[in-house]
């Protein structure tokens, strides 16, 4: 059986990032699973309903704002339903997300002060598929999802939620 991965749309280089671009990430393992069509892409914040380009927005306690105050949390939370239902439809066995996003952010997020620092923790989207037994990797850590595919794949099982 071929695992599918829901996937940062960004990671794919699809121009979906605050500033209009992409972000795509040129790991061979990448491009190989991409050609196996394990991909299913999402951008949760264009899903939530933002446009691009957008001010970029960080998490402030249990908020998603703008530098400037507002408040984009509705639609990241709405971002983050989609993704979940997306990764559901269609049975993924993990998921790849771009790393320091509000949204995606599996690691780490950037800390709110909008100085370029980060801190631990987790983005929208990466917290409620994690809620609700995904399990997600940054595109920093391609060695670990790839080890996870392929034990479910060794294994033959793909959980279903
Ligand atoms: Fe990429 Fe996720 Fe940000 Fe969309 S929300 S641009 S997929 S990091």
């Amino acid at each position: 059986m071929t695992a599918k991965i829901l996937v940062s749309a960004c990671l794919l280089g699809q121009q979906v990032r605050y500033d209009g671009g992409g972000k795509l990430c040129e790991d061979p393992r990448f491009s190989r699973w991409q050609a196996e069509g394990r991909f299913v892409p999402v951008c949760p914040e264009v899903a939530g309903g933002l446009p691009t380009p957008r001010p970029p927005a960080q998490i402030r306690g249990d908020r998603v704002v703008t530098e400037q105050g507002e408040d984009f949390t509705e639609a990241f939370e709405r971002g983050a339903e989609i993704a979940l239902q997306a990764a559901r439809a269609h049975d993924v066995a993990l998921a790849i997300l771009k790393q320091s996003s509000p949204s995606c952010g599996s690691l780490f997020v950037y800390d709110g002060t909008f100085s370029g620092a980060k801190r631990q923790g987790e983005g929208r989207t990466a917290a409620l598929l994690r809620k609700h037994g995904f399990k997600v990797f940054g595109e920093d850590q391609l060695e670990e999802a790839e080890r996870e595919l392929a034990r479910l794949e060794r294994e033959g099982t793909v959980p279903k939620r």
